[in-house]
């Protein structure tokens, strides 16, 4: 599978804002957006975030964003929009539920994952069950009553330790959606997210349009 394999900080650079993609350096001074707050290449930093954009750059960019922030590829991404045009309801909302329910998401959001991309690893090499099946596939879809477990063998890793200490301590928020316990390492999925519930700074109505152009 086609995966982007170049600094992840440099798509924030891109966007102007970080889209924390790589969990705790994202919350230290090290953070490529605290040093050079400027898009990359040779003269990034004669431009300015500020420029005049078009509708179509503005439409562009938050639709780049979606995709960075939740490590989709474009025609992975388009499918999700025709599936959420297809679906009942507000199409942008139905869009983000659909990346939100990704497995990969889900176990970062449970608290399973500094980050994403950690997350897609973690479900890649076959550390989680949902609903008593081993699942290696970021982006199976959740659906409401699905359990998520941390596979027996894994758990004496010490990986899954430290998480469950990282979690004891209680540094990450689970969404309303979602509840997940650390003593048995699993977790379930609630309800559907609700808008609200997304709070990623995105503006779902530009990615519509873009698409609807
Ligand atoms: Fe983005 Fe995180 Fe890199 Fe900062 S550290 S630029 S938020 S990925």
């Amino acid at each position: 599978m086609a995966r982007y394999t170049e600094s992840v900080c440099k798509l924030c650079r891109r966007e102007g804002q970080k889209l924390f993609l790589k969990g705790e350096r994202c919350l230290s001074p090290k953070c490529a957006m605290e040093r050079r707050a400027f898009p990359p290449g040779m003269h990034g930093k004669k431009q300015t975030f500020r420029r005049k954009t078009s509708d179509y750059g503005l439409q562009l960019r938050e639709k780049q964003k979606a995709r960075r922030i939740y490590g989709v590829l474009e025609r992975q991404f388009r499918r999700y929009f025709e599936e959420a045009n297809r679906t009942a309801g507000m199409t942008g909302v139905n869009l983000l539920a659909m990346l939100e329910r990704r497995l990969d998401n889900v176990v970062y959001r449970m608290g399973f994952a500094d980050s994403r991309a950690q997350a897609r690893q973690l479900v890649r090499h076959g550390h989680f069950e949902v609903n008593g099946r081993k699942t290696d596939i970021p982006s199976f879809q959740v659906s409401v009553g699905d359990v998520i477990t941390v596979r027996e063998v894994a758990r004496s890793k010490g990986y899954f330790k430290e998480r469950a200490q990282i979690m004891q301590g209680g540094s990450s928020s689970v969404p309303a959606w979602l509840r997940s316990s650390v003593v048995d390492m699993k977790g379930e999925v609630l309800g559907v997210p609700a808008r609200e519930d997304i709070e990623i700074p995105l503006n779902e109505q530009l990615i519509v349009e873009y698409y609807s152009r």
